[in-house]
């Protein structure tokens, strides 16, 4: 069991606020720290402003056993901090590169007044050698040499909690393996590889982790494509190839393709890097052309159901970039509102969590307060985001209200038999034009009939 110590975290957003709450969970006293007063403000009362599942009763836990707090003071969560984790936002900038004016800020913020001993983890998503240029931030404003740790947090949101209290792995990189072992004693809690690299291997690390993730959505979407032009079942497919170990059957969901808050924005700073360094990103290029065809082709299948879209109703069921979060930074909702909207179609859009923030994105949507709502008038629904509630929907009920019944399956998710047998037209990625059912796992069936 690792000591219980003080640490500070420095951004209460998806990643700030999940780190910061478990640390606690975990007996530490954390201060998590942000300049956004309103967040802080509603964090301190309990009152979460990011929807992550499981997240509001742990945040009232610490704050109620004192071991968790809120503040936009650094001075009043650092200096006593042993660990002080930066868990800022690295958006992209307009030519792709990862903006780190968030990170620097609250780095010089900070700076003086670190405890002596005390280590910079890095959470954020950040270049290569940038931990290096933190730690020379860090010596120009104070004179130490404080450590830096990159730790890069791989945590799904939806999920946010269990991945980080169940991590798959640890990465640690830093120039002095003694700092690195420091932050290493804050993971025993985790049952899982802790890897000690250099710091800019684990930076790139992450990087290269996201854009693989990415590649293998836009791999199957090619995928997907090809199926659809010689009338098989990309679903028969995946399951032929996911089978196989070395494949593996996750992110292999064809459809609008992926978005939210890293993906879209990690594959552009790794391209960005590449070609600074002369190195030519062909595969990753192309891992984002194919997911920009995505929302278009769906676009494309609505056309072809219902023929000249100006004036027709669309219906989304669905907004969030995926289910269990109401983050809709690059959602493909978003772009595939911007195309329909063009065309002058009137759109329609419900979705459990993501709605109060959709709202000044897409102000030219109707929100409705419930799928059936979303449903009334249209010519076709897109579902967008698979939320697991959307699989219960009485869909006679939604056929009713609808003008034509027509639904363009965005994540593969609903049971096109099913709907076609209630008289929709079911469009998804990578099936046959006339639905079938899903593949058939023989082994399965095997033990249900009691076979060998
Ligand atoms: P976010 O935008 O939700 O949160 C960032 C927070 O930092 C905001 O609340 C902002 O007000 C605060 N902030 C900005 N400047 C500050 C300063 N000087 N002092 C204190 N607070 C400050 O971002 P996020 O989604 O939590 O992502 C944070 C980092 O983690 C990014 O680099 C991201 O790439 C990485 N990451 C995110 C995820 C994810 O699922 N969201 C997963 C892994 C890694």
């Amino acid at each position: 069991m690792a000591p219980l110590t003080h640490i500070a975290v420095m951004g209460s957003g998806y990643v700030g606020l999940v780190t910061g709450t478990c640390f606690a969970r975990l007996g530490h006293t954390v201060a998590c720290v942000d300049i956004d007063g309103e967040k802080v403000r509603r964090l301190t009362r309990g009152d979460l402003p990011i929807y992550e599942p499981g997240l509001e009763l742990l945040v009232r836990e610490g704050l109620d056993a004192g071991r968790l707090s809120f503040t936009t003071e650094a001075a009043e969560a650092v200096p006593q901090s042993e660990f002080v984790f930066m868990a800022v936002q690295t958006p992209s900038a307009s030519n792709g590169e990862a903006d780190l004016d968030a990170l620097l800020a609250a780095v010089r913020t900070i700076t003086p007044m670190l405890a002596d001993d005390a280590i910079m983890v890095q959470k954020s998503t950040v270049p290569i050698g940038t931990a290096g240029l933190v730690e020379g931030v860090l010596a120009s404003g104070n004179g130490s040499s404080h450590r830096v740790v990159a730790n890069p947090e791989f945590l799904r949101e939806g999920t946010a909690i269990r991945d980080f209290l169940n991590p798959d792995r640890v990465v640690l990189g830093s120039s002095t393996h003694a700092a690195a072992v420091r932050v290493a004693q804050l993971y025993d809690f985790a049952d899982c590889p802790v890897l000690i690299t250099d710091a800019s291997t684990a930076e790139m690390i992450k990087y290269a982790s996201n854009s693989f993730l990415a590649a293998k959505i836009s791999f199957i979407n090619e995928i997907a494509g090809i199926c659809e032009a010689f009338g098989l079942d990309v679903r028969r497919v995946v399951d032929g190839m996911g089978h196989d170990p070395r494949i593996g059957s996750q992110f292999l969901g064809p459809g609008l393709g992926w978005g939210g808050s890293c993906f879209p924005k990690d594959v552009k700073a790794l391209i960005h890097m590449a070609k600074a360094a002369d190195v030519s990103p062909r595969i990753l290029q192309a891992v984002q052309r194919v997911n920009a065809d995505q929302p278009r082709l769906a676009v494309r299948k609505l056309q072809e159901s219902l023929g000249e879209l100006e004036g027709t109703v669309v219906g989304l069921l669905g907004l969030s970039f995926k289910p269990g979060t109401d983050d809709l930074r690059h959602a493909p909702s978003l772009q595939l509102i911007e195309v329909l909207t063009e065309q002058r179609v009137s759109l329609r859009a419900y979705d459990p969590v993501a709605m109060d923030r959709a709202r000044s994105l897409a102000p030219e949507v109707t929100f409705c307060d419930d799928p059936y709502t979303a449903a009334e008038g249209a010519d076709a629904l897109v579902l967008v985001t698979e939320w697991p509630q959307f699989l219960e929907l009485d869909m006679l009920a939604i056929k009713q209200r609808m003008r034509r019944p027509v639904i363009v399956d965005g994540r593969n998710f609903l049971d096109g038999v099913a709907l076609q047998s209630l008289g929709f037209t079911y469009r998804a990625f990578g099936l046959p034009s006339t639905p079938v059912e899903g593949p058939t796992d023989l082994a399965a069936l095997a033990a249900l009939e009691g076979m060998d």
